[in-house]
């Protein structure tokens, strides 16, 4: 089939997840045929660099053969089991043991769900089961942020602080609650990133007095906001954050299905934050993106209040632990263990990224780069007046379709510009993917030079 057979076929049949359909049909879809490495190849036969690793999950980049075999034998072996009912298999079980192994220390338990926005619905059932059983019932207030991401899923998109997502989705799931983000660059340049990172855990207090600390369960958060701009938050925030949980004994929910898996440096972004979280949503970069998987890594507080107290907690998925999903994710964790993948990102490929990407600060079309372990952003300003551009122009979508075109994928969230490779990339792609940038920003430049002012 060529391009435009599969294009015409896309269009006659397929919705896409987070799409203009109409916008996209008229268009059509790029077709991606396969990947090695950091690249994809589309059917015109064009290599990119991945600058996203997927959607954030390809830690351990494509064409991974041990993963391909890992699946094979499991196949084979077993394709399907549950772990409801008093049963279970061996892969869930070694990857439990697994994750536990891997994480921060208090963490004994985790759940597993088939995506990230399933994992987030665990969370909420479990905060509020949590409470029901300490006699605290009405503890069912969440409280999440503005901007925050934590799925598709009704209670996902609930936790979610997305307002588009509100507008379509809702009425949202009741008793949840949002601050605003601590994204410096966008909303407090008026201040020191110390004083604002302060001020935004402030509003998580008076968040909490606003709604009785009697009626507060839980506080979710990304411990850096990927879809929501590869937001790191400045260096007071957390810490400022973990005192007022503490002050109200109300339970740290770290969303770690982006910052999971190496992508900040540490296996978890709540290790790099020193975050001790009482539950850990993953998914992603669990199994590298190769089949989907993901959970919720639970800590002794929780997880011993669920078991010692609990009876059954009614809950679970077809498809939680599937053992095919566990194989490949076990094997994963393996190879990223084994390869020391986690701490090259710390030591050598993250300090490297920062080293080039903050050299695209001096570009015109850039006001702030900033970036983290393997995470980056760009934000876009009018060189002429140092502010954003107009919405109307779409900076952001004009330079992603210019990175595309000279081939490295990178997202635009509005106009700021984010990344997010492989964790296998070397130097000489960390190179590339910032030439290309760079390429892509001169033509968003000019591009922009000739527009007139909407
Ligand atoms: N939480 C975070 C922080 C995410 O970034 C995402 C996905 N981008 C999700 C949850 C939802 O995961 P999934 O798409 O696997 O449902």
């Amino acid at each position: 089939m060529t391009t435009r057979d599969y294009q015409a076929l896309d269009r006659a049949h397929h919705l896409h997840p987070f799409t203009d359909f109409k916008a996209l049909g008229e268009e059509g879809s790029r077709i991606i045929e396969r990947a090695e490495g950091v690249y994809i190849y589309d059917s015109e036969g064009n290599r990119i660099l991945d600058g996203m690793a997927g959607l954030w999950c390809v830690n351990l980049g494509y064409g991974r053969q041990e993963l391909v075999e890992a699946a094979s034998a499991q196949l084979t072996q077993l394709p399907y089991y549950n772990n409801f009912f008093k049963t279970t298999h061996p892969p869930a079980v070694k990857l439990a043991e697994k994750l536990v192994q891997l994480a921060p220390e208090h963490i004994s338990h985790v759940f597993f769900t088939g995506s990230g926005s399933e994992a987030n619905d665990t969370v909420l059932r479990m905060v509020r089961r949590y409470w029901a059983l300490k006699g605290q019932p009405q503890k069912q207030w969440i409280i999440g942020r503005e901007n925050g991401y934590h799925g598709s899923t009704l209670a996902g998109m609930s936790l979610g602080g997305m307002d588009a997502m509100h507008g379509q989705g809702g009425p949202c799931v009741p008793n949840i609650a949002h601050i605003r983000q601590p994204y410096w660059f966008g909303e407090g340049r008026d201040q020191s990133p110390e004083a604002f990172g302060r001020e935004c855990a402030a509003a998580l207090e008076a968040k909490i007095l606003e709604l009785g600390e009697e009626n507060v369960g839980a506080f979710i958060a990304e411990p850096v906001q990927g879809a929501g701009g590869a937001i790191m938050p400045p260096e007071s925030y957390w810490p400022a954050v973990k005192a007022v949980l503490a002050k109200y004994d109300i339970l740290l929910v770290a969303d770690e299905v982006i910052c999971g898996f190496g992508r900040l440096g540490e296996w978890f972004g709540s290790v790099h934050y020193d975050l001790k979280p009482d539950l850990m949503p993953i998914a992603k970069g669990l199994s590298s993106g190769y089949l989907p998987i993901g959970g919720v890594l639970v800590g002794e507080r929780v997880a011993n209040t669920l078991i010692e107290e609990g009876g059954e907690f009614f809950h679970g998925f077809t498809y939680s632990g599937h053992p095919t999903c566990a194989a490949v994710a076990l094997k994963n964790l393996e190879l990223m263990e084994a390869e020391g993948v986690v701490e090259r990102v710390r030591d050598d490929l993250g300090p490297y990224l920062a080293k080039r990407w903050s050299e695209l600060a001096e570009h015109p079309l850039v006001g702030q780069a900033r970036s983290l372990g393997l995470m980056g952003a760009l934000e876009l300003i009018d060189p002429a007046t140092g502010e954003r551009f107009d919405k109307a122009l779409g900076a952001g979508n004009l330079c992603r379709d210019f990175c595309f075109d000279s081939g490295l994928v990178m997202r635009s969230v509005g106009d700021t510009m984010i990344m997010s490779p492989p964790l296998v990339i070397s130097h000489a792609e960390i190179d590339e993917l910032v030439s290309k940038a760079r390429l892509a920003l001169d033509a968003t430049a000019a591009r922009l030079a000739r527009t007139p002012q909407p």
